[in-house]
């Protein structure tokens, strides 16, 4: 009987420490199911700002991306702005430069027109028996010609002043080359020449006269421009002067002065005159010079062309 108590109470012991073992167990399980519910929630907060934090950097660059293409598109427009300014200031940098041109032309056309109006157009007139000097004529200014190149020292040789320096010029350096030429007659009024038309008709009739002294030739001096040469060599008269150095000198030198003999021989407008030499400025007689021609040769329109370049 005793054996049998002990069995029991054997068993209700076992039991008892099988119970507790459990009750442990399930202790055991409910603290590892309850941490990790709370692991799984620290790393769903977790997880949930990792995303918030990539979403933010997402934004922040897609921010950063839209401000740069901005930016971008900012300078473009300012390239294109900067490009069209520089295309207008270019365009009016060149409108300016077509306007000075134009103002430049205009200017200069003044001038050319002012220089003109200022030029008579008688200076380079041919004179025939059709077209006369107006008798009215004078030169504007005169010039009186060095009595160191006169032939007659009392006698006051008058030139249009604008060839003064020209003629100057020509005597000093073809003085300086050994020539000896002298101004015989210049500058010579209508009325001065009438006289001496009339003398001239006394003298030799009036047939003679006209070939003598014909309009043509007291014409060019009228103009003041127009000068007859001589030189002690021949006694200072004028036939005879195609013979002289001097007159050599003059045929390859005056042109360079502007000056030209009138009337060659040969010329089928007046008679031979190797004295009488006319001023038609440098670039007109410098031509003539190398074409061989004589002024009475051109057309007047052609000779008209050298009116702005006379002085
Ligand atoms: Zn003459």
């Amino acid at each position: 009987m005793e054996r049998k108590t002990s069995f029991a109470e054997a068993v209700r012991k076992h039991i008892g420490i099988t119970i507790t073992g459990l009750i442990v167990l399930a202790g055991i399980v409910a603290w590892s199911e309850y941490r990790y519910y709370e692991l799984k929630k620290v790393v769903a907060v977790k997880q949930t700002d990792f995303t918030n934090q990539i979403a933010s950097f997402t934004a922040s660059s897609t921010e950063m991306q839209n401000v740069l293409a901005t930016l971008m598109s900012k300078i473009d427009t300012l390239n294109n702005e900067s490009i069209a300014l520089t295309g207008v200031v270019q365009n009016e940098k060149s409108k300016n430069e077509v306007i000075q041109e134009q103002v430049g032309k205009v200017a200069s056309t003044i001038g050319s027109l002012d220089k003109l109006s200022k030029t008579d157009p008688e200076l380079l007139q041919k004179y025939s028996k059709v077209f006369f000097l107006n008798e009215h004529y004078t030169p504007p200014n005169l010039a009186t010609v060095s009595s160191d190149f006169s032939l007659n020292k009392e006698t006051k040789y008058q030139v249009h002043a604008n060839i003064a320096n020209n003629l100057d010029n020509m005597l000093k350096t073809a003085k300086s080359q050994g020539m000896n030429l002298l101004v015989a007659s210049a500058y010579r009024s209508y009325g001065t020449q009438g006289s001496l038309k009339a003398n001239y008709k006394v003298t030799y009739g009036a047939g003679t006269a006209n070939k003598f002294s014909a309009e043509q030739g007291y014409s060019e001096h009228q103009l003041g421009t127009t000068l007859d040469f001589t030189t002690p060599k021949i006694g200072g008269v004028l036939t005879g002067f195609d013979t002289t150095p001097e007159f050599t000198w003059l045929v390859n030198n005056a042109h360079t002065y502007g000056f030209v003999m009138s009337y060659p021989k040969g010329n089928a407008y007046y008679i031979y005159e190797p004295w009488h030499w006319r001023y038609v400025g440098v670039d007109l007689a410098s031509r003539l010079k190398r074409e061989g021609k004589n002024f009475y040769d051109l057309d007047q329109r052609v000779i008209d062309e050298y009116l702005l370049l006379v002085f």
